[in-house]
């Protein structure tokens, strides 16, 4: 098991592919925290793991406040001792037109998506340095990485990229890894509320894909479990984008270009 003896905790571990993340270190042997402002989710979550025979702890807490932070570190740290690894992946995308968009709603997508990897990187640091040996996984987003619309959202994952390269400088002779996953389309609960207007949404997108389809939460789950392991000792302060090849190039321009088969 690539996990064994390790406790993680898993930030909006109860969907998508926080959920995928928190199954699949459970079946590698870690010991999960799952911390879900939806403290139900997060419930639901730890019973999967349960019921495989895993390790779990469900901890309901709101990632993006300094009251939410301490409480899940508290209740984390009081039940398993240590946190081994973080995975900065609690998300969500608010509101954004810089035309409309207020004040208070720019601060809450740039509070839960970058504060919240701020203050959950802050609260595993200290021990992770006593230890010598920890990691930090950070879920970003290929809107991080280029214009994709969503502007509010964007600007705080292309800081969260920037955040995981200065913490991968910062604590790494400390034996601290810090990576950045970088997802493409992933056919999560986050974009029911587009489903709702679009049904074949996941379908129109697919086509900008070099692999011809969207991602799942095991996409993601499968790189997350590669950099959190020992695989990747020696590997720090990289962006992976998993995006089924969109960030490689213009996919859809290159195609115009070749000559049809
Ligand atoms: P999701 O909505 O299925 O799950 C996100 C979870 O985070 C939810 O359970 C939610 O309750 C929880 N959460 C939200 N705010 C929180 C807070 N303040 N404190 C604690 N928990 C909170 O979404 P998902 O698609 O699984 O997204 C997971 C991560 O991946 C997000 O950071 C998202 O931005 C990123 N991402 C998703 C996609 C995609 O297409 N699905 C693409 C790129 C990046």
């Amino acid at each position: 098991m690539l996990l064994a003896k390790t406790v993680s905790v898993v930030t909006g571990g109860g969907s998508g592919i926080g959920r995928a993340i928190a199954l699949t270190f459970a079946r590698e042997g870690s010991a999960v925290v799952v911390a879900d402002l939806r403290e139900e989710r997060a419930e639901s979550v730890a019973a999967e793991i349960d019921a495989a025979g895993g390790m779990s702890l469900a901890i309901g807490a709101d990632v993006s406040t300094v009251a939410g932070v301490d409480h899940l570190f508290a209740r984390a740290t009081s039940v398993f001792g240590t946190v081994d690894i973080l995975v900065n992946n609690a998300g969500a995308s608010i509101g954004n037109d810089l035309r409309t968009i207020e004040s208070d709603v720019w601060d809450r997508n740039f509070a839960i998506v970058l504060k919240s990897a701020f203050l959950c990187s802050k609260a595993v640091l200290p021990g992770m340095i006593d230890k010598g040996k920890g990691v930090i996984l950070n879920i970003a987003s290929v809107n991080g990485m280029m214009g994709l619309s969503e502007e509010a959202y964007s600007a705080a994952k292309a800081g969260m990229i920037n955040l995981t390269q200065n913490t991968a400088l910062r604590y790494g002779p400390y034996g601290v890894r810090a990576n950045c996953i970088a997802p493409g389309t992933v056919d999560t609960p986050i974009w029911s509320e587009r489903k709702a207007v679009d049904p074949d949404v996941m379908q129109k997108l697919a086509v900008w894909y070099p692999l011809g389809r969207v991602g799942t939460p095991e996409d993601i789950a499968g790189a997350a479990l590669f950099l959190a392991s020992d695989a990747a000792s020696w590997i720090t302060g990289v962006v992976l984008p998993v995006d089924g090849g969109l960030t490689a190039g213009q996919f859809r321009m290159g195609q115009g270009l070749v000559p049809k088969e």
